[in-house]
């Protein structure tokens, strides 16, 4: 392996930006690869859709991204920051307006109109994650044009903007809230970039590395909170040293001694935690159904006697969250002589919610010696053979006292 770390930079920038260009556009088995539906408040993340109301798979998932997070900081300190942050990417992207001052008119011009255009594409690539391709081409170009999508797009390009032109690696030193997450948790074993402590006098003062420093820091003096070990001080300090028959006298070291203490208590909990919370998560996930049923009283019909039978209605919701039709069938276990009225086979359509109103006929001689029954509602969901229980309910029609003479 090169020591130039900027090289490696640039394939994994190159990488990130195919995948982050690439990835809205992916589905599997017609559903989004990764995204967040804001039309239909759904994560879409490979291959599973879990509805903004599917608490657990959420919170599993929530579990995982936070001890993914609390262990990469801990072991690989600010790795995120220099390496894979769209921030720092985006930084990479467009390092053409660091010299903007030193062009002429024409050229200065030219460079803020790309930034712009660059900006409100890499706005549209964003809002891509929110809203579906299909949506947001049509609503942009398309017949149902959104006023609501133009404005975001520009204004969320106008803020990457100033972005990338004002603020920029300011942003990763002072008010990036992860940066000051992050300089909590570091300990004395985290992985950061250091001036090699036994090598400092060998140090010319060309201050290269302070030169192409992205957060303009001199890692020289110590530790500094705003580097995110982005290694251009590595690099530089490499060519100068070369020309010597020297090393840089920058490295990637675990803690001022680079002792690597993988094991250590904060980076093996952590470790743990990540895994379980991510099995957890895969498990969860596995075992969500993608079809929610609820069976409630129907508030419209009060039970009541039909001939010999006892009557109650009943409202059956169906939310289908998957992409296919489903038919859903009823009937009650564990009982004979009984009628479902009018229908006990429903079709719910992809993506949609439906009311079903059905009624329960049961002999009335079976409600004589209690006023209330414990039904179990067999639900099978016919395409997946899927089946859940509901228990419900049934009730004696209450009879007035001429209908009982
Ligand atoms: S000190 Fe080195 S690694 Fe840290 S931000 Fe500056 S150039 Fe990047
Ligand atoms: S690039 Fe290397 S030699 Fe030059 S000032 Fe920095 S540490 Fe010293």
């Amino acid at each position: 392996m090169t020591n130039n770390f900027q090289f490696y930079r640039r394939i994994v920038r190159t990488i990130l930006v195919i995948l982050g260009v690439t990835l809205p556009f992916i589905k599997i088995n017609g559903d989004h690869l990764l995204i967040f539906n804001i039309y239909t408040f759904e994560f879409h993340i490979f291959g599973l859709s879990l509805q903004i109301n599917q608490f657990l798979p959420l919170l599993a998932l929530f579990l995982f991204l936070t001890f993914l997070f609390l262990y990469l900081t801990v072991t690989f300190g600010r790795i995120w920051c220099g390496w894979l942050c769209p921030q720092s990417v985006s930084m990479e992207l467009t390092s053409f307006m660091q010299n903007l001052n030193k062009g002429s008119l024409p050229i200065k011009t030219f460079k803020i109109l790309f930034l712009y255009l660059l900006s409100v594409l890499i706005a549209a690539n964003i809002l891509l994650y929110f809203i579906p391709y299909e949506i947001f081409f049509d609503r942009l170009f398309g017949n149902e044009f959104s006023k609501g999508i133009l404005t975001a797009l520009l204004t969320l390009g106008t803020l990457l903007f100033l972005n990338f032109w004002l603020v920029r690696y300011r942003f990763c030193a002072t008010v990036c809230p992860y940066s000051m997450l992050q300089s909590m948790l570091f300990d004395k074993h985290t992985l950061a970039v250091w001036m090699i402590p036994e090598r400092r006098a060998e140090c010319i003062n060309c201050l290269s590395c302070v030169k192409v420093c992205s957060t303009e820091i001199d890692i020289r003096q110590g530790q500094n909170s705003a580097c995110i070990n982005c290694a251009k001080c590595i690099d530089a300090c490499a060519k100068v040293m070369g020309k010597l028959g020297k090393k840089s006298l920058f490295a990637y070291r675990f803690g001022e001694g680079n002792k690597k203490r993988f094991t250590r208590f904060s980076s093996a909990v952590s470790l743990v935690l990540t895994l379980v919370s991510f099995f957890i998560f895969i498990l969860v996930a596995l075992s969500t159904k993608n079809v929610q049923v609820e069976v409630i009283p129907y508030q419209k019909f009060l039970p009541r006697n039909i001939d010999d039978f006892a009557a109650n209605g009943y409202v059956l919701v169906v939310e289908n969250g998957d992409n296919k039709d489903k038919t859903i069938a009823i009937e009650i276990e564990d009982l004979s002589g009984y009628e479902i009225t009018p229908n006990s086979i429903f079709k719910v359509k992809p993506k949609s919610k439906n009311d079903f109103t059905f009624f329960i006929k049961l002999k009335k001689d079976l409600l004589e010696n209690s006023p209330i029954l414990n039904l179990k509602l067999k639900i099978v969901n016919k395409e997946d053979n899927a089946i859940q229980i509901k228990t419900i309910s049934f009730r004696r029609p209450i009879t007035s006292r001429r209908s009982k003479k």
